[in-house]
């Protein structure tokens, strides 16, 4: 039985898995990324990383099938190359999947993060069966992997999904990491469920999550979701409006595509029906009836693994 190995480059951590040919992580590690002493030191990391996976594994090239990557960032699937990755500095114009296949001798692709985790939940799971759906990620930003006919879409220039920034206002609007203004991203990410916590403490007002968030007074997504859970009224109307926002911008998804699912992952998905059930109401009222009514909207099933399981697929995704 042929095997894959899957490689997510993250900002901190480079996670490397083995992954049979039903999506099974047979052996997994992860090396730091240390992106700052430059690409060439994270590169020699990873391919002693791989050299560390066929020793414990016994394995060797002949017995493994693909190797594929994930990279936060715009890379080019065709040539190999990735192109920018902005929380891996020095990471322009990288021909990694040419240097890895020069040394191991192992067909080798590479694709963006959320395009990954789109091709794992189509294989392995809560895409399993569907020929037409949408995968987001919703943490510090907000990606998506579209899926149409059973393909990836990856679009012309290799830059389809960027469903973070579909524009959710006209002018001016929240300034968004992309520099355009009225982002869905810039309204209802990661970072602005915190700017919202912090905009409503301001005046001095008591909340659970002010109360929650310890001596050094720092909130987080996730500290608002408990909070919410407790029963704050602010963070859990910080949350409607959050889970709103995303479904306007959904809207918008389903009404093109008609997809017969839509997945949510990322950290700030944990919070479950607190940001499910607003998105899921507000598609149902603003949604195409038939489109919308068809949409289900479902959690990812991968969580972290989405990323090396969807990498290690990419052979032929
Ligand atoms: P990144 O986009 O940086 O990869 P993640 O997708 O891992 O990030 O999401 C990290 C975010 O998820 C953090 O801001 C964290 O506070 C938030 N988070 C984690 N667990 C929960 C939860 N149960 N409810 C809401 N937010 C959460």
């Amino acid at each position: 039985m042929k095997k894959r190995i899957g490689i997510d480059v993250g900002g901190t951590n480079v996670k490397i898995a083995l992954v049979d040919e039903n999506g099974k992580i047979i052996y997994s590690n992860s090396v730091p990324t240390y992106a700052k002493m430059g690409y060439e030191y994270t590169v020699n990391n990873i391919k002693q990383a791989i050299r560390d996976l066929m020793k414990e594994t016994e394995t060797d090239s002949t017995m493994i099938d693909a190797i594929g990557f994930d990279f936060p960032g715009q890379v080019d699937y065709k040539t190999g190359v990735v192109k920018l990755a902005p929380n891996i500095p020095g990471w322009v114009n990288v021909p990694i999947a040419q240097m890895i296949e020069d040394e191991f001798h192992i067909p080798t692709r590479i694709d963006n993060d959320v395009r990954c985790a789109a091709l794992g939940e189509m294989k392995f799971g809560a895409g399993r069966g569907c020929q037409n759906f949408v995968c987001i990620t919703v943490g510090t930003g907000i990606g998506s992997g579209l899926v149409v006919n059973g393909q990836l879409v990856r679009g012309a220039a290799n830059a389809a999904g960027e469903l973070g920034h579909i524009k959710l206002q006209m002018k001016d609007g929240p300034i968004c990491g992309c520099g355009d203004t009225g982002c869905l991203e810039a309204f209802a990410s990661g970072p602005s469920i915190v700017a919202m916590a912090y905009e409503y403490i301001k005046g001095g007002k008591a909340t659970k999550f002010r109360e929650m968030a310890g001596a050094d007074g720092e909130i987080t997504p996730y500290i608002v979701a408990k909070a919410a859970e407790e029963g704050d009224p602010v963070a859990k109307r910080i949350f409607e409006i959050v889970g709103e926002y995303i479904g306007i911008g959904l809207t918008s998804v389903i009404n093109l595509l008609n997809p017969e699912k839509v997945i949510i992952g990322g950290g700030v998905a944990e919070a479950g029906d607190l940001l499910f059930d607003p998105i899921r109401r507000t598609i149902k009222d603003r949604a195409m009836t038939v489109a919308g009514s068809s949409v289900e909207i479902v959690p990812a099933q991968l969580g972290n693994s989405a990323g090396v399981i969807g990498a290690s697929m990419l052979i032929d995704g």
